[in-house]
């Protein structure tokens, strides 16, 4: 069967609409050109944050100059509605907000609302989270519950109040996230996860600390290799600390166990305490690269469909929302879209195929939102 497939060659034009008209009744299986279903969405409802961190939004770059998007550029809490049902009905099953810090967009718990109410083609609610720097989750936490989030993570890299307000760049201290992660635990958003990102040299010494804290809790900690997202960090792969380090860290002082994964798709590997304290999870985005089960799709701020973290450009969905697409037309366009994805950066990191040439700069974490 031949395949018109929409040339991913400019990000700012709109993507055709299929002329060969094979507008596809919605179906639960997409499959991208490496046999990987759509099954996650993540979508970065703002580009904005209240923190600087290091490895993602430095200060230098991510100053009061730079070209943050628009208010008008931004999809409207019901277009993003619009999108994440088509999504569905292609077969995602969990959505992920995320940003810049997604608790800075206003009325998000209206848009979560909208998305709790959303069912699967078998009539199943989505699994709806949010990952957050949970410097406003004290105050959001009853609220975001209320209107149906089912779970969410928060990201902390310290315990140690000077090194985390070093980390975030903002002065923030330890104590406002873990105000925050008390006060969702409170309110069921459960189980709760706590990312860390690991830069080696910065703070590598708090792994164990951070292990120590959460044991004990129900939280599961994730250690997340810190990677080489966008182009305004400085990412240096001597500052990677490969996630079998920080398992043997952790294992020195809490003998852990490997366990099974929950689904094929899951990014993290999962590790028990023996003593049964708990778990934590590694994400080797770099040392043990996963795009052979990677489903997600990603939705930015302004409506691009990316295919990948590491992606350069994206395809328009906006456009076609704005220009007044059909649902049918909008589902064909996303299904010919991942049919076409053949996406896999983290496998070939290194290789030619991944540099990015002058013109095609790699989209920021900050941007299009982890
Ligand atoms: N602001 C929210 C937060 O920090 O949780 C959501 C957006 S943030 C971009 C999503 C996740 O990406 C966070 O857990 C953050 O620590 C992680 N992240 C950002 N830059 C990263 C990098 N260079 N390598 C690995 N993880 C990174
Ligand atoms: Fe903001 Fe999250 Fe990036 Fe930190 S990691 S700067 S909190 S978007
Ligand atoms: Fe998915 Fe791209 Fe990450 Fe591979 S590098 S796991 S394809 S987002």
């Amino acid at each position: 069967m031949s395949r018109r497939i929409i040339p991913l060659t400019d990000a700012r034009s709109l993507p055709p609409l299929p002329t060969t008209a094979r507008v596809r009744k919605p179906q639960r299986l997409v499959l991208d050109a490496l046999e990987r279903p759509l099954r996650d969405l993540r979508i970065s409802v703002t580009d904005r944050c209240n923190f600087r961190c290091v490895y993602c939004m430095p200060r230098a770059v991510f100053d009061k100059d730079y070209p943050f998007l628009p208010h008008a550029a931004l999809l409207t809490l019901e277009e993003i509605e619009r999108l994440a049902r088509l999504f569905v009905a292609q077969g995602v099953g969990k959505i992920r907000l995320t940003g810049g810090e997604p608790l800075l967009r206003k009325n998000i718990e209206f848009l979560i609302e909208r998305l709790a109410a959303l069912r699967t083609p078998d009539g199943e609610p989505l699994d709806l989270t949010l990952t957050t720097n949970g410097s406003l989750l004290t105050r959001k936490a009853r609220a975001l519950k209320d209107a149906g989030l089912t779970r969410v993570t928060v990201s902390l890299d310290a315990l140690d109040d000077a090194l985390f307000r070093r980390m975030n760049d903002a002065d923030f201290a330890v104590s406002d996230v873990l105000d925050g992660i008390e006060a969702a635990q409170a309110v069921g958003l459960a189980p709760l996860k706590v990312n860390m990102v690991v830069k080696r040299g910065t703070n590598d010494q708090e792994i164990v600390p951070m292990a120590r804290h959460f044991r004990n809790s129900g939280v599961t900690l994730r250690f997340i290799e810190y990677m080489d997202v966008g182009t305004s960090n400085g990412w240096n792969m001597t500052e990677v600390l490969p996630s079998a380090d920080v398992v043997a860290r952790i294992d020195a002082h809490y003998p852990l166990a490997p366990l099974e994964a929950h689904t094929a798709a899951e990014t993290a590997q999962r590790w028990g305490y023996v003593d049964g304290a708990g778990e934590i999870g590694v994400i080797s985005s770099v040392t043990r690269a996963f795009c052979g089960n990677c489903t997600r799709a990603r939705l930015s701020t302004e409506g691009k469909l990316y295919l990948c973290l590491f992606a350069s450009m994206g395809y328009d969905l906006r456009a076609l929302v704005r220009n007044g697409a059909t649902d049918e037309g909008i589902s064909a366009a996303i299904a010919q879209i991942w049919e076409g994805r053949a996406d896999r950066y983290s496998q070939l990191r290194g290789s030619a195929a991944t540099t990015p040439s002058a013109a095609e700069r790699r989209v920021e974490m900050s941007y299009i939102g982890g």
